[in-house]
């Protein structure tokens, strides 16, 4: 028994320190696009990763090989595609044909059959709990690879086979698990990042929007004062305009504090359904001026826990957004679904407008990013803020030339 142990603690490590590894060298993101750069790379680790388990195999019988090198295979084909899987499986069989005996095109069937059901299985895997049907597919491989070893190769100790099948599983779950993890951990810490950065601005945004704000406010002292019992024709006749403007001057000063420190919220149930009804109505007319339509069939009440204002103000950052990103003509659609199951509504407002590359897609929503002559470059990290701090998430997906869809979670209020 401890012959077999050791190598598969041996493979085990392997592929767990070559999960870390690969999370070093590219971090793991989710929706992330990986590039031909990043293929090559996690392809690399993987075909490394799989080749040194097959250096330690669990188990030569004669000249069949046991070893874990499938987990790799399968891991890398579920998470990065049919190119990097097929990269592995080339360079696993180019060994195990160097390793050489009788059973070298069982050795490469086996390894071919794990990279199919991978392949098979990846499109559940990508749109499913990765856990769930990451198992199901290793049920299946498991179904192949007996089959194809009762007919071709004699018959081990049977609890060779049990701890060899149950090792392969738990080792190939707990990968899955490792990536999902970090998947996680890395979207933490991105949004760390990113709200130290909004803070940053916020704070300094904010030092300097009061320090205008005090000789704004001595300067229309004055102009008042001075307006009331002046001889001069054209003093007269400007200062209410002076003192108009400076008056909006101080309201946008006012609209940046409020950005910088933000108002307390208070959580409370939301009809979404009329914040929506009331965000698309409010928005029509800017609209019409630009020639889209804003599709939306109303429903019953929806409520969720979440702030008025916040979620009033979300909502009309986003379709706006939307509607300034069509240029001749379009349409902004809105819908809703409610996952009771996960407990929240999600909003999607999608438009046709002129898109987003990848690059762009990263920098919204950070603070002054904007393509717009007339923009502020502060909506979406405003709306990013806001939807965060009621507990809700935003995603954006967009294609360039195609359209953007921004999908907004809130938490359902029972
Ligand atoms: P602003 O609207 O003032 O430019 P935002 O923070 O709201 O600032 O948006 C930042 C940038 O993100 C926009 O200038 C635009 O380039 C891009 N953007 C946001 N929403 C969309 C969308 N629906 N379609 C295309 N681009 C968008
Ligand atoms: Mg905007």
């Amino acid at each position: 028994m401890l012959s077999i142990i050791k190598p598969l603690i041996v493979n085990i490590t392997i592929l767990f320190s070559f999960a870390f590894n690969a999370n070093m060298f590219i971090p793991f993101q989710r929706n992330m696009n990986i590039t031909f750069k990043y293929k090559i790379v996690y392809s690399i680790i993987g075909a490394f990763g799989a080749l040194l388990c097959m250096a330690y195999p669990i188990e030569t019988l004669g000249e069949t090989n046991f070893d874990l090198r499938m987990v790799a295979i399968m891991i890398i084909t579920l998470y990065t595609g049919w190119a990097s899987g097929l990269f592995v499986v080339i360079i696993v069989s180019i060994m195990r044909f160097i390793i050489g005996g009788s059973f070298i095109h069982i050795g490469i069937i086996v390894s071919v059959s794990a990279y199919l059901i991978a392949l098979l299985f990846r499109k559940k895997f990508k749109s499913s709990n990765r856990l769930i049907s990451g198992a199901l597919a290793a049920f299946t491989y498991f179904g192949i690879y007996i089959i194809l070893l009762y007919f071709n190769i004699a018959f081990l100790k049977l609890s060779f086979y049990i701890t060899y099948f149950i090792a392969f599983f738990i080792t190939y779950l707990a990968i899955i698990f490792i990536i999902e993890t970090l998947l996680e951990r890395n979207k933490q810490f991105d949004e760390m990042v990113y709200l130290d950065k909004l803070t940053t601005t916020g704070q300094m945004a904010a030092s300097i929007a009061h320090e205008i704000r005090n000789p704004i406010t001595t300067v229309r002292g004055f102009i008042q004062f001075m307006q009331k019992d002046t001889k001069d024709e054209t003093l007269k006749q400007f200062s209410p305009l002076i003192l108009e403007e400076l008056d909006r001057t101080n309201q946008i000063i006012t609209n940046y504090l409020t950005l910088a420190k933000p108002e307390s919220f208070e959580m409370k149930t939301v009809n979404i359904e009329e914040v929506l009804m009331d965000s698309i109505s409010l928005l029509r007319p800017l609209g019409n001026l630009s020639n889209v339509t804003i599709e939306y069939v109303p429903t019953d009440p929806i409520y969720i826990r979440g702030d008025l204002q916040y979620t009033k103000q979300s909502l009309l950052n986003i379709i706006k957004n939307a509607i300034e990103s069509i240029e001749t003509q379009g349409v902004v659609k809105i819908s809703k679904y409610v996952n009771t199951q996960l407990g929240i509504v999600t909003i999607t407002i999608k438009d046709n407008g002129k898109g987003m590359t990848k690059e762009e897609l990263k920098q919204i929503g950070l603070p002054f990013y904007t393509t717009k002559t007339k923009g502020t470059g502060l909506g979406s990290m405003i709306t990013n803020r806001l939807i965060r701090q009621i507990g809700g998430t935003i995603d954006y997906e967009s294609e360039v030339g195609k359209g953007t869809t921004v999908s907004v979670s809130f938490k359902l209020d029972y």
